[in-house]
């Protein structure tokens, strides 16, 4: 365990900028089982959070628990932007700027990517070129005209619902494993997409948009250098910490080691 003093702390940058989300003792259950019990961070304007954490702890229930979807029991409190985010259903939540790229992609017959692209491009009032844009960022023009999830490969499957996301033009995108099932070219596409939304390439103060991005093996932390990182385990936020740390811990000590950084 590192001594305080070596613990990282968000850059005095940060620090100055206004918060964008704030999460006090969040829990979920199913149920009657608790999924999640305790999870507390915040997130900066223009802050990138990695959240790390084993299989089935909980990292999708906590997006999906912040987008307002699934059947959870949900106690404790959120805040973005100031609002109390669990009052509102799932669009009012998207309306105010909150963004989810799910971990896949639901197959719909006789439906064209393109035409779910055009409508949340109306719904969310961007041009009809930011869909070409997009697309051809990620590479995946070709698949525009095809059914949704169809036939899509992983890679391709990411590619899409990263592209569906960022049509909303969140200013909180929360990525769930965009480098799960995706090829080393595919991962380097997507992270740099990431950078580009996330202004990743402007100084600090500039950068207004935020993400929280679940990593299980923190291949996109090679491209998207996250600020911060955070662990779940037993339904609990721990390790708030620089993710790079983290990510050295998990690989060499596994998650067990976590346990010992109850500092949050
Ligand atoms: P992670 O993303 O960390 O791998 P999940 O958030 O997907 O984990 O799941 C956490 C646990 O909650 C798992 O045991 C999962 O089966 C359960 N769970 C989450 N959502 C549902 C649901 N809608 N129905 C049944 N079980 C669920
Ligand atoms: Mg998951």
């Amino acid at each position: 365990m590192l001594a305080s003093s070596e613990k990282s702390v968000r850059s005095s940058q940060l620090l100055n900028k206004p918060e964008i989300l704030s999460v006090k003792d969040l829990s979920a259950s199913l149920d009657g089982n608790e999924i999640l019990r305790r999870i507390n961070f915040s997130l900066k304007e223009g802050e990138v959070l990695a959240l790390f954490g084993p299989n089935g702890v909980g990292k999708s229930t906590l997006l999906r628990v912040l987008m307002g979807i699934g059947p959870y029991k949900v106690g404790g409190e959120v805040l973005f932007k100031g609002r109390d985010l669990l009052q509102l259903p799932p669009f009012e939540r998207a309306k105010l700027g909150l963004g989810l790229a799910f971990q896949g992609l639901p197959k719909f017959k006789g439906l064209r990517l393109i035409t779910v692209a055009e409508e949340i491009a109306r719904r969310f009032n961007q041009p009809k070129e930011r869909i070409r844009e997009l697309a051809s960022q990620l590479g995946i023009e070709n698949l525009l005209e095809r059914e949704v999830g169809r036939g899509f490969s992983g890679g391709q499957v990411k590619r899409a619902e990263l592209m569906l996301t960022l049509l909303q033009d969140p200013d909180l995108a929360m990525i769930d494993e965009p480098d799960s099932g995706v090829d080393l070219d595919g991962i380097k596409v997507i992270g740099k997409v990431l950078n580009d939304f996330l202004q990743r390439n402007e100084p600090q103060p500039k950068r207004k948009k935020s993400a929280i991005v679940i990593t299980h093996n923190g291949a996109i932390l090679e491209w998207l250098k996250a600020d911060m990182g955070m662990v779940i385990i037993n339904g609990v936020s721990l390790c708030y910490q620089n993710p790079v740390y983290i990510l050295d811990m998990i690989s060499s000590k596994g998650y067990e080691e976590c346990l010992r950084c109850l500092n949050n």
